[in-house]
């Protein structure tokens, strides 16, 4: 018979994983089709299940769920986030799903990665008797022997914050990615920007943007032209030998050129 242990603190968590090698770590078992054997859960783990209001940023226990952090309110999160957060599922599968399990999830990248990328996402690991931390855009997979303990959040609230689903909606299917765009401006002139997908690959290029800041305001015509070719050449190249059908692609170049429009 399958069984799911609970822990009630961090220490008992890891003492039940080294006791038994068989165990897995899991969230609230939304995404998994099959249940491992024995598994323990986030659920409970007060060290796990918190959300912490710094200056700057919010630090996010992995075990919360996605109701929980929604329950912030619309006002106190990135908009991209909240945006995402609300189009997750529904009601019921928010109460039961993690923040780190939507992170942690292999393969596919699910609703929430394009928004923490952009936001600059940063991920606190923790195994027996380590920490480290990693930029959430350069995961690969989660360390041996570690598990994701805290998420932390820049909180920017930009003039333009754009997010879209490409695919289903509440739903992931193998056509499922989600589009962010964040542009700051000041003067006449782009301060910041950031351009984020994630869905069958992860595509953000610090180097890319830094070519867009700086351009004067309003955006000419030629201007998005421009930037839009550059774009164009990134993304294809990132997304070469990578399982991305032409409508994804293309739905992509599109809101990449209506997120620009918003700047003229
Ligand atoms: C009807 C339905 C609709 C859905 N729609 C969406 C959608 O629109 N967008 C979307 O993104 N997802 C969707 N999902 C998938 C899922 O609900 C979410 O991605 C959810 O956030 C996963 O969280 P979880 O806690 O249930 O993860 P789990 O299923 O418990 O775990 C997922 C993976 O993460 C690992 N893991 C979990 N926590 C940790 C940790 N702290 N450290 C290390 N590894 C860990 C687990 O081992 C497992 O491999 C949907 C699911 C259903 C059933």
């Amino acid at each position: 018979m399958k069984s799911i242990l609970s822990a009630k603190n961090i220490s008992e968590l890891f003492f039940q994983l080294k006791s038994n090698k068989e165990l897995s770590i899991v969230g609230g078992c939304t995404n998994i089709e099959e249940l491992p054997e024995k598994s323990i859960s986030t659920h409970g783990i007060l060290e796990l299940n918190h959300i912490t209001r710094h200056e700057r940023f919010l630090e996010i226990g992995a075990g919360t769920t996605l109701s929980q952090i929604l329950e912030i309110g619309k006002n106190h999160l990135p908009s991209v986030l909240y945006e995402a957060l609300l189009s997750i599922a529904n009601p019921i599968i928010r109460n039961m799903a993690t923040i780190g399990g939507n992170i942690c999830i292999e393969g596919h990248k699910h609703t929430l990665f394009a928004p923490l990328i952009a936001l600059d996402t940063k991920l606190e690991f923790q195994s027996p008797n380590d920490t480290k931390f990693e930029a959430l855009q350069n995961l690969k997979k989660i360390p041996d022997s570690y598990i994701l303990k805290n998420i932390r959040v820049p909180l920017l609230y930009p003039e333009i914050s754009i997010f879209r689903r490409i695919g289903p909606e509440h739903a992931i299917t193998q056509h499922s990615a989600s589009f962010v765009f964040l542009g700051d401006t000041e003067k006449n002139s782009l301060i910041d920007i950031r351009l984020a997908f994630a869905g069958p690959f992860v595509f953000r290029s610090r180097a890319l943007e830094n070519s867009i800041i700086g351009h004067r305001l309003p955006l000419t015509k030629k201007d998005i032209d421009e930037i839009q070719e550059m774009v164009e050449r990134e993304f294809q190249r990132a997304a070469t030998d990578q399982m991305i059908s032409d409508v994804v692609r293309q739905q992509f170049l599109n809101l990449t050129r209506y997120s620009l429009e918003q700047l003229t």
